[in-house]
């Protein structure tokens, strides 16, 4: 029933713990795991640099480097799934992560998203993190699982 699970991480404490969760699950189910890592395209352009000062190659320069970033976080999740005979890809895209996470869910044909309940702004966030919020709220037939902080 589960055969392809889909963990989206932002590298936050609580995302990394949800990949966790995730790879456990995978084992006991014999499930792929796809990571996902989205460069927030708001983040690059709105607020790390102003848009009058960001020439294409700043932008092209601070996406690599977060892309890298990614790579950096996604690589102790994958070690767990190697060690665990849990088959695991890592993907890493820019854009609106909610938009890309629903996207590539639903592409890839994942039974099953595990995310976490926040992220990187855990201690501000109150209920659920906006991610979260708009992940659930999308108009999509696959099941969600959220890991709490
Ligand atoms: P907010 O961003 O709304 O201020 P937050 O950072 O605490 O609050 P979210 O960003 O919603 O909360 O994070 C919740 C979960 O969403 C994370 O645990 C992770 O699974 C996923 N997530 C968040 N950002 C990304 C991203 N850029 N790429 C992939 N997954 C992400
Ligand atoms: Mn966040």
């Amino acid at each position: 029933m589960i055969s392809k699970i889909l963990v989206p991480t932002d590298g936050s404490k609580i995302a990394q713990k949800a990949a966790k969760y995730a790879v456990k699950l995978a084992k006991e189910t014999g499930a792929d795991l796809l990571l996902l890592s989205v460069i927030d395209k708001r983040f690059i352009v709105s607020q790390s640099i102003p848009a009058i000062a960001s020439p294409t190659h700043l932008i092209e320069t601070v996406e690599d480097y977060l892309k890298q970033v990614a790579e950096a976080y996604t690589k102790e999740i994958k070690e767990l799934c190697k060690r665990n005979n849990v088959q695991s890809k890592t993907l890493i895209r820019t854009g609106h992560p909610v938009e890309e996470i629903i996207k590539e869910a639903e592409k890839s044909k994942a039974d099953l998203i595990v995310m976490g309940s926040h992220g990187k702004s855990a201690l501000k966030a109150a209920v659920l993190g906006s991610i979260t919020m708009g992940v659930i709220h999308k108009d999509t037939r696959i099941p969600v699982l959220l890991v709490r902080k």
